[in-house]
């Protein structure tokens, strides 16, 4: 019955336990409800039960969807983004995840100046070098940030990444640490940033104890996507 409004509270009581673990305000983490694929009812139920913030990561679904529900719901897009389809996520979308080359960014700027808006963006670091995978590489990661930071329309609030794929939460730990390296070497060059985008549903917990501001969850909340 109210399934979507136990997973929620328990990820929510697993976050809290992993943030207690590491010494950390479990306040500090945000909890970003991926919702690709699913359907409008099943968002608007996680929605009654207290959860605000939804990831999306197609442009056209996540429009269509957006039409539909709640005004108040926050919508994040955590997905690939294809410079000639800026224009569709600006106004849309509260952050972008997935910022991932200057090149982007500078199409971003663009838009967003000739609208006279700024922008909140996360940056995704390819902390893996794994070639099937979006983000700036993790060795380019400071030179690339310091160019994108020099654009006014956009404000660089964190950084993001996908670890490899494995059953193992522990695997995702190491790469969990690159991302917030490349933190710890922003703010030495006077670029402070607060979030770091990291965790999915089979390691959250993990991503909590290496300093996550925002985990990104979609099948412990809504179940396996078809
Ligand atoms: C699908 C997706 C998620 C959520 O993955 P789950 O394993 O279902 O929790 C998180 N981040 C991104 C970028 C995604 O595309």
């Amino acid at each position: 019955m109210h399934e979507i409004a136990e997973n929620i509270r328990k990820v929510k009581g697993a976050v809290c336990k992993a943030a207690k673990k590491a010494n950390r305000n479990p306040d500090k983490i945000k909890l970003v409800a991926v919702s690709k694929t699913v359907d409008s009812n099943k968002i608007r139920e996680a929605f009654e039960a207290g959860q605000n913030v939804f990831g999306e990561n197609r442009i056209q679904e996540a429009i269509n969807k957006i039409a539909t529900l709640p005004a108040s719901i926050q919508w994040h897009m955590v997905g690939h983004l294809q410079s000639n389809k800026v224009k569709h996520v600006l106004g849309q979308f509260e952050l972008i995840h997935s910022v991932d080359s200057l090149l982007l960014a500078e199409a971003i700027q663009k838009k967003a100046e000739s609208i006279e808006k700024v922008v909140d963006v996360l940056i995704q670091i390819n902390t893996s070098g794994e070639k099937t995978k979006f983000g700036v590489h993790f060795d380019e990661a400071v030179t690339v940030i310091k160019s994108i930071n020099k654009l006014k329309n956009l404000r660089v609030k964190g950084l993001m990444t996908i670890p490899p794929y494995s059953v193992e939460p522990e695997d995702s730990r190491y790469f969990f640490r690159k991302l917030k390296s490349v933190k710890i070497k922003l703010v030495a060059e006077n670029i402070n940033i607060q979030e770091l985008s990291m965790g999915m549903s089979n390691d959250y917990e993990v991503a909590v104890e290496e300093g996550a501001t925002l985990i990104r969850v979609g099948t412990a909340i809504f179940g396996s996507r078809t």
